[in-house]
């Protein structure tokens, strides 16, 4: 398994985004933006630390309290009560099976994981993101007005949002966003896609486009029927509608600088600049994002049906941690004539088309 891989280290808000309000922001935002940002640089440092040590001792590199957290249920709920870091991950609150509490966030945390397992179980026959029952453990009022939510490897993290980039209570709100992050674990167990550059934007989109079925499962929509985008309503108003969208890339936030096609692909260097996003994994995934909406709708029904089971199989059977756009539209292709036939495979190389990455 992924012992010997760097974590995923994706958090949902967009670090372009943040690293922009950062700079460019009200005093508000600029403040809100600087603390997400230096919080989950330090999170990303605590993984790295803790990867080592796991790797050393050769045990499973997990959250601090990792080894003791498996209780070989399906998911529990645990309370940060604000305190960050050091505090991880916090008090349990709502254990499996467990009735509905008084706190929102736990409960649209325990259920959000709950239809994200469930989804992959009975759609690909998954067993957790490891595929071998792993335990999802989420921990709810992460630090002070944190602006973000991440896996970090292990588990799931989320702050309560500051009200001056989320709004508060909504980072989990959106049954996308929990998918999305969940599926970060999917692929690290999987095709452990590199998180830079192109392979880094395959991460990223793989996460959204699970992210998006279960969502659309969860409110039982065709493919036609699907607004597309990632974390609608999340983000204050005077920021933006969504985090991304799928089939018109670049139109969610004020700024969002996805492109739809390899015409427009932005290549950026993956250094520490937050608006760099390791190379523009969040940015170039509208590439990648947009041929899976194109195809789904092509292949029309639910999309989890066609493109999904695709995408699926692809994902956890056909890539290496290295492979780019080119590649994996190639890999889906090949899969699209495999499961189904040569209609289904014509509409899958004709999204791919569409977006510029085959011709
Ligand atoms: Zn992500």
């Amino acid at each position: 398994m992924g012992a010997t891989r760097k974590p995923t280290r994706c958090s949902i808000a967009p670090p372009d985004l943040l690293g922009r309000l950062a700079v460019e922001g009200t005093p508000e935002q600029r403040e809100a933006a600087t603390c997400a940002l230096a919080t989950s640089a330090a999170m990303r440092s605590q993984r790295a630390v803790m990867g080592q040590l796991g790797r050393r001792l050769n045990i499973r590199t997990g959250s601090l309290a990792g080894a003791t957290l498996e209780t070989g249920e399906r998911l529990s709920v645990y309370d940060n009560q604000t305190q960050g870091r050091q505090f991880l991950p916090g008090v349990l609150v709502r254990g499996w099976e467990a009735p509905a509490v008084v706190d929102t966030s736990v409960n649209q945390a325990y259920d959000g994981s709950n239809a994200t397992y469930e989804f992959y179980r009975d759609q690909f026959g998954r067993s957790s993101l490891d595929g071998v029952g792993m335990e999802l453990v989420s921990t709810v009022h992460y630090g002070v007005g944190f602006d973000n939510a991440f896996w970090d490897g292990s588990q799931m993290v989320y702050g309560d949002g500051s009200g001056r980039i989320f709004k508060i209570g909504a980072l989990t709100s959106a049954i996308d966003v929990i998918a999305h992050e969940l599926t970060h674990g999917v692929t690290e167990f999987t095709a452990g896609l590199v998180y830079s550059k192109q392979s880094g934007a395959l991460n990223e989109s793989f996460s959204d486009v699970f992210g998006s079925l279960v969502k659309q499962h969860s409110l039982n929509q065709t493919a036609a029927e699907a607004s597309w985008l990632i974390g609608e309503g999340i983000l204050v108003p005077e920021l933006g509608a969504a985090l991304r969208s799928m089939i018109h890339p670049g139109t969610a936030y004020s700024g969002d600088r996805q492109p739809g096609n390899m015409a427009e692909y932005v290549n950026l260097p993956d250094n520490n600049d937050p608006r760099n996003d390791n190379g523009g994994v969040h940015i170039n995934s509208g590439i990648p994002n947009r041929a899976f909406a194109l195809a789904a709708i092509a292949l029309g029904g639910h999309a989890w049906e066609k493109a999904g089971r695709i995408w699926y199989e692809v994902l956890t059977t056909r890539l290496r941690p290295t492979t780019q756009f080119d590649a994996a539209a190639h890999a889906t292709i090949d899969v699209a004539g495999m499961i189904f036939g040569e209609a289904e495979q014509v509409a899958v190389h004709n999204a791919w088309k569409e977006v510029g990455v085959l011709s």
